[in-house]
């Protein structure tokens, strides 16, 4: 039997954070009217609606604002890796987004937050304590 695999389904436009993640880059889509910076991904910017997203490289930078550790999944891939630590990490460049930790941290710690393809090479965010 195959090791299990993460849940993988995303939006047509959200595979697009599949590519960046392979390249080792950090970009986000970037309204071209208002300059707002999007996460998730999406189709119109989540400020003025506007439909020119660009993908566009974007400070990696945050600040951890909430975290979790869970200790029960439904979902047999991260049943074998309990506990899994996750947070919600405040990007310098606008967005919140939930995101991976390595560990337990302080609320406030700075983050370095990666692009990354998991094990069913879907693109995460990771994130390491700066
Ligand atoms: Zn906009």
């Amino acid at each position: 039997m195959s090791q299990p695999l993460p849940p993988h389904a995303r939006s047509q436009t959200a595979l697009h954070l599949n590519r960046i993640a392979e390249s080792g880059s950090f970009s986000l889509q970037v309204c071209q009217e208002c300059q707002t910076v999007q996460y998730p991904p999406r189709d119109v910017c989540s400020h003025c609606l506007g439909p020119q997203l660009q993908w566009q490289a974007v400070e990696s930078t945050a600040t951890l604002v909430a975290q979790s550790t869970l200790h029960h999944s439904n979902e047999p891939y991260f049943q074998a890796k309990l506990p899994w630590h996750i947070g919600t990490a405040k990007l310098d460049c606008g967005p919140v987004a939930i995101v991976n930790l390595p560990a337990s941290l302080s609320i406030g710690q700075r983050l370095r937050v990666a692009l990354e393809l998991d094990a069913s090479q879907s693109a995460v965010l990771n994130a390491t304590p700066i």
